[in-house]
């Protein structure tokens, strides 16, 4: 197996400053935002851009999280969205953060636990890499890079959470 660094410490830092101002300018502000970070990475990704959306605006934004791992579709036992999360999300702008864009089938079901906890005004994704193959109808308004895989390749996301270094590698 082989294996390339994408994106250092300081790629991932600029990817998740830019995502922070593209958030502000496409919502004209942060009234009503609403970060959800899916189950681990997302979580803590959507803790930074917070920080970023916080100093660039002068005021805190929301953040929540989401854990849907019993919530896919190809999963046998379908969890209640309560399991998932309880999150007041009526009247607000959703904005899914998650570390890899693959099939698209996590996402489909964190919209589908978002929307059992109530009617947003509207949902939004971003995320740190895009790696294709989608199945499902679904492109991510805010990415931090664009890497094209083969199948057989995988992403290795990195962040000093919960990992020594914050880095991002293709393994193949
Ligand atoms: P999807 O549901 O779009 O097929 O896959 C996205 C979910 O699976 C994300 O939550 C992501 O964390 C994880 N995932 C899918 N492919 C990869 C990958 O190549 N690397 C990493 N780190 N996670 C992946
Ligand atoms: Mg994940």
């Amino acid at each position: 197996t082989d294996k390339r660094v994408i994106m250092d410490e300081t790629a991932i830092r600029r990817a998740l400053t830019r995502i922070a101002h593209e958030i502000v300018e496409k919502n004209k502000g942060i009234d009503n935002c609403l970060l959800v970070g899916i189950r681990t990475r997302g979580i803590y990704l959507a803790r930074r851009i917070a920080e970023r959306i916080r100093d660039i605006e002068q005021r805190p934004v929301q953040v929540g999280e989401l854990d849907i791992t019993s919530y896919r579709d190809d999963r046998k036992t379908k969890s209640s969205a309560r399991d998932a999360a309880v999150l007041n999300v009526e009247e607000k702008r959703v904005i899914l953060c998650d570390d890899v864009l693959y099939t698209g089938r996590t996402i489909r079901a964190a919209m589908d636990a978002i929307m059992d906890c109530g009617r947003p005004l509207s949902i939004q994704l971003a995320v740190l890499v895009d790696r294709g193959h989608r199945e499902l109808p679904i492109r991510p308004d805010y990415v931090g890079k664009n890497v094209p895989t083969s199948r057989q390749e995988q992403i290795e996301v990195s962040l000093t959470e919960i990992d020594d270094t914050d880095q991002v590698t293709i393994i193949h």
